[in-house]
Parts: C-alpha cells; structure tokens; sequence
C-alpha cells in the first residue's frame, strides 16, 4: 500500500549577492519565490504542504542584516537575521530593553533560538509571534528593502492579518529600530504555553511603563497582546483606563478586564476561546503589578 511520503517539496536554493539582486529575483517572481533566514517558519510550512515556492531566497547572510548597534541617543537597531539567542543576551537589550529580550528568550528552545530570527518572526505574520508584542510597546520600528528603495514602516502599522502584513512585492526585512529607552521605565512579557519550553503561546501579554508627566495619573503605560486576536495587538482601550486613573490594584483590575474585552481569540489545539480570555486579564493583572513593583523598587 502506498503511504504518504512525509518530506520537502522540491525547490531551487538561490543565494543571492546583493539585497538588490534579492528584491528583483522576489519581485520578478512574486508568488513562487519566498525569502527565507532561518527557515524554521518557512520550511515547517513546505513540509506540511500549507505553501510550495518553486524557489527559496536565502537572504540572512546580506550586508546589514545581522547584528546589534546600541547608541544612547539613536536607540537600538537589530538585524533582521540576527538570532534570538543574540538578541536574548545582548547586554545593551538585557540592559536598556529587558522586555525584548525576554520575549526572544520565550520563543521555543535554546537549539531553536539558535537558528529563529527575529525578521523571522515578525515577517511571519502570525498572531503568536512572541517578539510582535514587545515591538508594539516599545514603538519598534520595521526597516523594509525594496524596489521603491528603504522605508521604515511603525509595528502598530505592519500586522494586518493572520501571515498578512504592510510588506509589499520585493520588499525584504533588513532590521528593527527601537527608540532610545525610556527613563525610569519597566517592561515584562508574560507567556502562558502548553509547556514551559518550545510551545508557541496560549496566551503572551507585554507590558511597559514610564513616568510621564502629561497623563493625568503620571505614567504611561503600554499593553499588547500575543495569540488572542488575528494579529498582535495593542489594548489601547486597557492602556487608555491606566493613564486617567492612579495607578493601583483597583485601575489595574479594570484594565485587565478592558484587555480581556478586547481580546478576540478563537478555540484551537492549544486552547479555547474563553481560557484564552480568562488568561489574557489574568497576565495582564499580574503584568501590571510586576511592572508597578519594579517601579517602587527603583525608587526606593
Ligand atoms: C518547534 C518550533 C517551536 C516554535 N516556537 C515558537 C515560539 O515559542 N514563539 C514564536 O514566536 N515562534 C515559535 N516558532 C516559530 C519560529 O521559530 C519563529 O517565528 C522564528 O523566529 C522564525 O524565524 P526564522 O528566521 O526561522 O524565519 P523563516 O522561517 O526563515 O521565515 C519566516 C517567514 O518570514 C519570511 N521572511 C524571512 N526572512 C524575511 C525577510 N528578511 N524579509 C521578508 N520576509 C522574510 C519567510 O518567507 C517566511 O514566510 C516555533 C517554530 C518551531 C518549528
């Protein structure tokens, strides 16, 4: 009897010398051609038959794609190809961008990080990309090669569906720009997973705050959403509650429950519907008192 031979589709490997040469080809053959860095999203997808390019672009080793620049007035930039193991233990993002490294250091196992990019994970478009809600409250900045030339696109504006996003035909991923840090700030990125290591998440909530003088309660606060909506989300409505109310438990409640209301997960493999809602007030309660605390602790 002939069973289903489980495997790679064929394609052509092309590696090419220039991001120039790299838009055409992806330009030219939009549709056939898929870019990759380090193909654990694209190749995964080939081999469960969800897409067959005829052709893969590999395009990590590319002049600017890797590795991570810290400058204290222009903020931070990271090649698309770099890894997540490099932008986990990077000291200037452990040090200036705690919450980007820590949602890197959330995706899958320390072999995967090894070869997962962060363009990767961001180009990949899914709702569950752990780094997506960290690029969101920290205002990242996606940086796009293509046959109109370099522009820079916001993250709340690059998500738009499910593996949909602003990229346009040609256009490649080249690095991610952060402004520099708030001062006084604290951020934490919150992953519920099936199991501790190598899950995507059920439910992934990061959390920011910095003083700011202008917010009726004095600080700013910034809340976005992983894995319970078709794109990764920012819950302006949540972070709207925190800044005209002091903060404390009492607004921190209320805003939870605005996350969970703006939430619009649907039921799969991984959880249903209503858990994921449930857990979206419950990380985004204890976000919010884990960014308070670490506040209070810096002032002390
Ligand atoms: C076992 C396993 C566990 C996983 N666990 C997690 C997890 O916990 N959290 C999580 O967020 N993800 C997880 N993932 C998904 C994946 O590992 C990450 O999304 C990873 O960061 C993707 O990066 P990559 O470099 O491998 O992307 P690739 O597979 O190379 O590319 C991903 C997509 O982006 C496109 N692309 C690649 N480079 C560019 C570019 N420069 N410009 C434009 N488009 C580009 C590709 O065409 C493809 O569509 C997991 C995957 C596996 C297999």
């Amino acid at each position: 009897m002939d069973m289903p031979s489980p495997g790679l589709a064929e394609f052509d490997y092309v590696k090419p010398a220039s991001l120039l040469e790299a838009s055409r080809l992806l330009a030219e053959r939009a549709g056939e051609a898929q870019p990759f860095m380090g193909g654990t999203d694209l190749f995964v997808r080939i081999r469960d038959g969800f897409i067959r390019p005829s052709i893969v672009v590999d395009v990590k080793h590319l002049p600017g794609m890797r590795g991570i620049l810290y400058d204290e007035q222009a903020g931070l930039t990271i090649g698309a190809a770099t890894t997540m193991n490099e932008v986990a233990r990077h000291p200037a993002v452990q040090a200036h961008y705690p919450l980007l490294a820590e949602a890197a250091k959330s995706v899958a196992t320390y072999q995967l990080r090894n070869r997962a990019t962060l363009g990767g994970n961001l180009c990949n478009g899914s709702p569950a990309a752990d780094t997506a809600p960290a690029a969101l409250v920290l205002e990242g900045r996606f940086v796009l090669y293509g046959p109109g030339g370099e522009r820079e696109v916001p993250a709340s504006e690059f998500f738009l569906g499910p593996r949909e996003t602003a990229m346009q035909a040609g256009e490649l991923m080249t690095a991610v720009r952060f402004p520099p840090p708030r001062a006084g700030g604290a951020g934490k990125y919150l992953k519920l997973g099936r199991s501790k290591a190598g899950d995507l998440s059920i439910v992934g909530v990061a959390v920011l705050c910095f003083p700011n003088g202008t917010a009726t309660s004095g600080h700013c606060f910034r809340i976005a959403l992983a894995s319970v909506a078709p794109v990764p989300l920012r819950v302006l409505e949540a972070e709207e509650v925190l800044a005209a109310h002091p903060p404390g438990e009492e607004t921190f409640a209320l805003a939870a429950e605005k996350a969970m209301e703006t939430a619009t997960p649907i039921d799969d493999v991984r959880a249903s519907a209503a858990y994921r809602k449930a857990m979206v007030r419950a990380l985004t309660l204890r976000g919010l008192r884990d960014v308070w605390a670490e506040l209070a602790g810096q002032e002390d």
